[in-house]
């Protein structure tokens, strides 16, 4: 397959623009989800999975587009602040285009394998005592100054190459869907995905130019949008949109109204139970924020807020691999028993 950039050139590229730079992002699986569908009571619900990215969340389609063009312009160095994701991803890209990497991120926020993959990429790594917020105007601050561009999702780049992920949708559904769900945490992407389904019907390429309602979820601890106002100290097991005072707050707003659609809440334990589904009902594992998404469309289908029959994409933001300590296994299941054929046979309970 051609590469994402190359792909959507006719939306994304400037003149003669050329991107060098790909890991292979994109062209991730939209999974029809018969058996979670069925147990929400949604016949053609799907999950667009972006834990197929190469980093392993959809960070990466707009860190290649910010990347390529932080190169051409003659960049020295790149920086974010992150809760874990955009490092993993900025590292990934920073090493692939030779630029040095540096990432600011909240003590002792961040899930174990995101350290581990911006650590093995060899970004460096500045741990502020803080939250995300206070983490994001220092690195606002370095890109004003000059010291370094800034590749959160303040960076236009990010945004534009995200979008990316609404035209993925429409061509594989050959429409634009019903509803479209996913978390929200700095609100980057919610804001991207509307203005890409805009854009690829503003384009005609999306079949009777429908737009779908745009549905967001912040987790109830991290819900700045959903009250109106920031949140000092946001608390969330999901530490993707562990986030008090979104960056991208007045997109998110424009998503929701414009599309008639909503941003509500979904507590921790929705979300927990939402990511078991998914995976146990479709063998997907996504991270904890994915799962927001998740957790609000069955509470909207079982509210009949949603009809059983409405496509509704529910977007699966990053894997699950990235945060294994959420994953708890049952008491005793992990303690060793004699190793011969009886002893197991009865262990298995068959
Ligand atoms: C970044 C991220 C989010 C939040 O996206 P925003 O654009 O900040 O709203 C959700 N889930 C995962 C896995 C993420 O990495």
């Amino acid at each position: 397959m051609k590469a994402l950039l190359e792909r959507y050139r006719d939306l994304l590229a400037r003149d003669d623009e050329s991107f060098p730079i790909t890991l292979g992002e994109g062209g991730t699986p939209l999974i029809h989800a018969r058996r979670l569908g069925a147990e929400m009571g949604l016949e053609r619900l799907h999950l667009k999975f972006e834990g197929m990215n190469p980093t392993g969340s959809f960070k990466d389609r707009g860190m290649v587009l910010a990347v390529n063009r932080a190169v051409a312009g003659g960049a020295r160095a790149i920086v974010c602040a992150s809760t874990g994701n955009t490092s993993a991803s900025a590292a990934a890209y920073a090493a692939a285009a030779g630029l040095p990497c540096h990432v600011i991120l909240p003590a002792g926020k961040v899930a174990r394998g995101k350290l581990a993959q911006a650590l093995a990429a060899g970004a460096r790594l500045i741990m502020v005592d803080g939250n995300f917020d206070a983490a994001l105007s220092a690195v606002r601050r370095l890109g004003d100054e000059g010291v370094a561009v800034v590749v959160n999702s303040t960076n236009p780049d990010r945004l534009v190459g995200q979008q990316t992920g609404a035209f993925e949708i429409v061509d594989a559904l050959g429409k634009a869907p019903d509803a479209l769900a996913l978390p929200v945490g700095n609100a980057g992407n919610i804001t991207a995905y509307w203005q890409g389904f805009g854009r690829y019907a503003d384009a005609g390429h999306t079949p009777d130019a429908k737009l779908p309602r745009m549905l967001g979820f912040q987790a109830e601890g991290a819900a700045p949008i959903v009250r109106g106002e920031p949140i000092e100290a946001p608390e969330t097991v999901a530490t993707a949109i562990r986030i008090g005072n979104p960056a991208s707050w007045h997109g998110a707003v424009a998503a929701r109204d414009q599309s008639g659609g909503l941003i509500e809440t979904v507590t921790d334990d929705e979300i927990l139970e939402a990511q078991r589904m998914v995976v146990q009902l479709e063998g997907v594992f996504c991270e904890p924020a994915s799962a927001a998404g998740v957790a609000g469309v069955r509470r909207l289908a079982a509210d009949r807020r949603i009809g059983p029959s409405e496509v509704v994409v529910c977007v699966l933001t990053g894997h699950g691999l990235k945060d294994p300590d959420v994953v708890q296994a049952e008491e005793g299941s992990l303690t060793p028993i004699p190793p011969g054929f009886a002893a197991i046979r009865d262990a298995m309970g068959l």
